[in-house]
């Protein structure tokens, strides 16, 4: 636990098995709230409760939570802190949308897998894939939210005053919260220190997260901050600084991916193959990692496509990216 400024805390849950090592939960003392809330496990609630504990407030005393989004490292806590606390949830209200689609659609998550790798030119995979097929089934659970979120609104909390901004992007449902007059902007997972956001696309036909991200960029773009809370890594202050290395990151990512295809089509796995990826090599990733960074790549080539630098087409059920 790390105190930030008066009645604001940092409060380090636990994730075991990623390589990120935690989740930071946002602590206001005064409006007994809750900024995400880490992953949903037995080490991570006792490192929540002990710490929120040592900020002098015991969970059965939180009136609400905010995730800034639905991921699992940052609502896995929440229903259970609701359920000792009777604490509100507040989330942007697209969240709800998003969860009543997947429900509504009770879509089969393992055929909806299968046609993702083959569209993504990875059939080779599908072999390997098929011993996991039980592991897809069962229901979604989804989050009740208590009160939804307007992009714009403010929260009058008792010490707090809250901003809400929408920035889709890593998710649909991404907020960002702006504290003006102390000078903090709880920033998610929109803007780390250190690595990128995931921003990836499930489907060619969902939308465009990338154009959304680098928008939602912009949003947050000169306001008044000093402090700058994100959901992992470490606290920073040069936001602006930030900002522009995303976009030129972006940016880069793209000049790269339209050099690779060069003359000839290819699919998004081969496309991916070829990217000088941060993390690791292509060929050291397991296949699910390499199916998030072709989801990444996806998400690139659409927003390409959306800005007519890139043609895509469709053949025998695999998609074909090439230059205009
Ligand atoms: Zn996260």
């Amino acid at each position: 636990m790390r105190k930030i400024s008066e009645g604001v805390y940092q409060i380090e849950v636990p994730m075991r098995h990623n390589p990120l090592g935690y989740t930071y939960s946002y602590l206001l003392r005064d409006a007994a709230t809750l900024i995400d809330t880490g992953v949903g496990t037995r080490d991570a609630f006792d490192g929540l409760e002990e710490q929120a504990r040592s900020a002098g407030m015991e969970l059965t005393e939180i009136k609400r939570i905010i995730p800034t989004h639905l991921h699992g490292d940052h609502i896995g806590l929440v229903e259970t802190v609701r359920r000792l606390s009777g604490a509100k949830v507040y989330a942007h209200r697209t969240a709800i949308e998003r969860q009543k689609e997947s429900h509504d659609k009770d879509v089969d998550l393992y055929a909806e897998t299968r046609n993702e790798t083959k569209l993504m030119g990875g059939s080779k995979y599908l072999g390997f894939l098929r011993r996991f097929e039980n592991s897809f089934r069962g229901r979604m659970s989804s989050l009740e939210i208590d009160e939804p979120l307007e992009n714009g609104q403010t929260l009058e909390l008792e010490g707090s005053t809250l901003k809400v901004y929408w920035t889709p992007g890593h998710a649909r449902e991404h907020i960002c919260l702006h504290d003006e007059e102390k000078r903090i902007l709880y920033a998610g997972d929109h803007v780390l220190p250190k690595i990128t956001p995931h921003v990836s696309l499930r489907s060619h036909l969902e939308g465009d997260p990338l154009g959304d991200y680098i928008e939602s960029l912009e949003k947050i773009r000169g306001l008044d901050v000093e402090t700058v809370l994100p959901a992992h890594q470490y606290v920073f202050s040069d936001l602006e600084g930030r900002i522009s290395e995303m976009h030129l990151h972006h940016k880069n990512r793209c000049e790269e991916m339209k050099k690779i295809i060069s003359d000839s089509r290819n699919t998004v796995f081969e496309i991916s193959a070829k990217v000088a990826w941060d993390s690791r090599p292509w060929t050291e990733m397991e296949f699910w990692t390499k199916r998030m960074a072709a989801r990444e790549t996806l998400a690139h080539l659409v927003y390409l496509r959306n800005r007519g630098e890139l043609k895509e087409e469709v053949v025998k059920g695999v998609l074909y990216y090439s230059l205009t």
